[in-house]
This record gives structure tokens, C-alpha cells and sequence, in this order.
């Protein structure tokens, strides 16, 4: 087992928080970030209060503040990505309200350069490499799927090649990107409904392994699930009906029931309630059992975006 250097306290479950910086135009704004520590504390100030009731520590497996780069947080999850090599099944997905960064870890903010490139590219970048480099007698071939999750609808995946049903595979990072470009080319949407639209539905970026012993015959699989999840803001219902109203029900529900996986996990609790949605059905195989799952915790410090801060460390908390 070359790559099981992951040692966790909770199980196999871990949680990571990353805070979006105050983008340009928006420096005089006031933070609700008041402290992050050096193993994983994070005090967030309530702006509504004053004096020491206003402080509240959390605390993590990791923080990373503001400017932390995307290698940085790339580092940290590495050794958990490599462990798919060793057959088994990791999933890794960001939580938080719209805005708060989840696609910016998740993928980054564009393609352009590898600097910018989020936690899924650098995974996939990381496996064929590694895997190619390994100096032992497992042949590894590698696929790739992209599954949207909308309204509790699973649509026909986008992928490359297909050499049997469930998986696709690609020979390069390069396939992945172009996969990728397909996959969003293939929505019926345009640019700009996309990303409205992405912030309402949970993108999943599925990658199999599989590696064949070429001495014994003997084969292992392991899979990586990485999820850029909904926004998990809360919908005022006096203020939306109908589609909207719809969304926010469906995303209401499986984020909810995401939590209790988790929470039933975390507990070690013997019933595990997989089948509540579809976001927690297609996540199965990477949660729970063998699995090793981690959570980006993403905020916005913003001020004005407390209450949403608020209820995402409470998410975080009961899970964690
Ligand atoms: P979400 O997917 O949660 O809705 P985004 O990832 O789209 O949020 O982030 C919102 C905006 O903030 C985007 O313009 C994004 O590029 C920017 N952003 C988010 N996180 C960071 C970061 N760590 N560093 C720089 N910019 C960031
Ligand atoms: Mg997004």
C-alpha cells in the first residue's frame, strides 16, 4: 500500500474549510474572518453582536485562509487522490452557498493556466502520471465520466471512447480537458445559463481506476468521485414558485440528505440512509465502507453573507 499515508482521526472522513478572498471592489468590505490557527481553528465574528458573545472557534482537519493557493490545497489532498491507485474509492466535494468558491476549488477559474487549475484537473494530471511512473507490474488504464445531477435527474453521461458502458477511457490529461469542453458544449444551455444553472445543480466528475497485475492477472478498481455540489443557500419560498421553487426543493433535499450519510457515517451508525436522493445513490460507492471521503467547507467572509455562514459551519459541524 504505497499510497495510504492518509491517517484520520474520524474515521475516514475528513473536513477541510477555504476561505474565498475579498475579490477587487470589494476591500472595504467588512470580514466575519477574525482567526485561522495553525491546526486547523477558525474563529468567525457575527456581525450582529459585539463583545466576546460575537466569536465563535470552529475547527477543521485544515484551514486554508484567503490566499492559499490552488496548489497549496492541491498538496494536502494528494495523498488521498493517489490512494485510488491501491484500489480504493475516495470521494472529495465542495459545500457551500453560490459564491463562495466551490468551483473555483473544484475546477478553478479557467483552463488557461495550470496555476489556476482546481483539485479535479490536478488529479487526474496527478494519476497518469503517477500511475505511468509506478515501478511495479500493475498496467493501469484509467476513465472518466461527467455526470450533472439536476432536479434529482440524473442525464446520459458525457464521455470519450467508450469500451464498455460505464467507463471511458483517456489517455492524457489533454483527453480530460477536451472531455470536459464537450461535456459543457453538449448542455442545451448557453454560457451564461450555464453558470446559473450550475449553481443549482451537482456537478460530478467520476474517475475509475483500474490496474491489472500483468504477473498474476489479478485486478483492482478504485474510483474518485469529485463533486462541485449546489449552492446550498437557503430560498426564500415567499419569494420564488414554481421552477425556481422546484430547484430549491430538490436541492434542499439531496443536500440534506448528503448530511445524514455523513452524520450516519461520522456516528458509525449500522443504517446509512443512501437512498434518500440521487446525489447521495450516485456517491455510494465512495462513501462509507473502505471509502475515504473529504469535505471543502467553502466561505465567504463577507459580512453580509453571514447567516449563509452561519448555516454552512453548522452543516460542517454536525458532520464533522
Ligand atoms: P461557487 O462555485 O461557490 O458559486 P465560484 O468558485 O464561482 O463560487 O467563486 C465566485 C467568484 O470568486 C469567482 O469569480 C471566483 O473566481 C472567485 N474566487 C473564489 N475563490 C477564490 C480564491 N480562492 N481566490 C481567488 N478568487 C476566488
Ligand atoms: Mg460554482
Amino acid at each position: 500500500r504505497l499510497y495510504n499515508e492518509v491517517q484520520d482521526l474520524k474515521g475516514n472522513i475528513r473536513v477541510y474549510c477555504r476561505i474565498k478572498p475579498f475579490l477587487s471592489g470589494q476591500d472595504k468590505k467588512k470580514s466575519t474572518l477574525e482567526y485561522i490557527g495553525e491546526n486547523g481553528e477558525l474563529v468567525i465574528s457575527n456581525p450582529l453582536k459585539v463583545g466576546k458573545d460575537s466569536h465563535r472557534l470552529f475547527k477543521f482537519n485544515k484551514v486554508f485562509g484567503p490566499s492559499a493557493s490552488q496548489e497549496e490545497v492541491f498538496l494536502d489532498t494528494q495523498p488521498l487522490i493517489r490512494s485510488v491507485l491501491d484500489g480504493y474509492n475516495v470521494c472529495i466535494f465542495a459545500y457551500g452557498q453560490t459564491g463562495s468558491g466551490k468551483t473555483y476549488t473544484m475546477s478553478g477559474p479557467n483552463m488557461a493556466s495550470e496555476e489556476n487549475w482546481g483539485v479535479n484537473y490536478r488529479a487526474v494530471h496527478d494519476l497518469f502520471q503517477i500511475s505511468r511512473k509506478r515501478k511495479c507490474s500493475i498496467i493501469y488504464e484509467i476513465g472518466v465520466q461527467m455526470v450533472e445531477i439536476y432536479n434529482e435527474q440524473v442525464p446520459q453521461p458525457n464521455g470519450l471512447a467508450v469500451p464498455d458502458a460505464s467507463m471511458y477511457a483517456v489517455a492524457s490529461t489533454a483527453d480530460v480537458l477536451e472531455l470536459m469542453r464537450i461535456g459543457s458544449m453538449n448542455r442545451a444551455v448557453g454560457a451564461t445559463a450555464l453558470n446559473e444553472r450550475s449553481s443549482r445543480s451537482h456537478s460530478v466528475l467520476t474517475v475509475h481506476v483500474r490496474g491489472t497485475d500483468s504477473k498474476t492477472g489479478a485486478v483492482l478498481r478504485g474510483n474518485l468521485h469529485l463533486v462541485d455540489l449546489a449552492g446550498s443557500e437557503r430560498v426564500d419560498r415567499s419569494e420564488v414558485s414554481g421552477d425556481r421553487l422546484r430547484e430549491a426543493q430538490h436541492i434542499n433535499k439531496s443536500l440534506s440528505a448528503l448530511g445524514d450519510v455523513i452524520f450516519a457515517l461520522a456516528q458509525k451508525s449500522p443504517h446509512v440512509p443512501y437512498r434518500n436522493s440521487k446525489l447521495t445513490q450516485v456517491l455510494q460507492s465512495s462513501l462509507g465502507g473502505h471509502a475515504k471521503t473529504l469535505m471543502f467547507v467553502q466561505l465567504n467572509p463577507d459580512a453580509d453573507s453571514y447567516s449563509e455562514t452561519a448555516s454552512t459551519l453548522k452543516f460542517a459541524e454536525r458532520v464533522s
